[in-house]
């Protein structure tokens, strides 16, 4: 085998966009700086999220499991009132365009 055999078997491809990577990313499938950054910020969002909703959704289950609703039936209605999230521009109101 020469060189430029190696070099070209030895290419990683983004596991999400399927783009050349630059060079392994650190541990876990490859992704390209892209698609590693948007994964970032998807885990940040995430996070931030479920830091946000842990206190209210907690008191909202104790309460509700207090009044005799199974667990199973609070997490369905959890991942229901989740699934009707479907907004494309959360931050519409920012898109409007001043009157003046
Ligand atoms: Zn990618």
């Amino acid at each position: 085998m020469n060189d430029t055999t190696n070099s070209t078997t030895a290419l990683t491809h983004c596991a999400v966009c399927g783009s050349i990577t630059p060079a392994p990313m650190l541990t876990g499938p490859a992704a390209c700086p892209a698609c590693a950054v948007q994964s970032l910020a998807e885990a940040a969002a995430a996070n931030h999220l479920a830091a946000l909703l842990r206190p209210i959704v907690q008191t909202w289950a104790a309460h509700w499991v207090e009044a005799g609703l199974s667990s199973s039936t609070l997490s369905r209605l959890l991942e229901l009132e989740g699934s009707q999230w479907g907004f494309t521009d959360p931050l519409g109101s920012l898109d409007d365009k001043p009157s003046c």
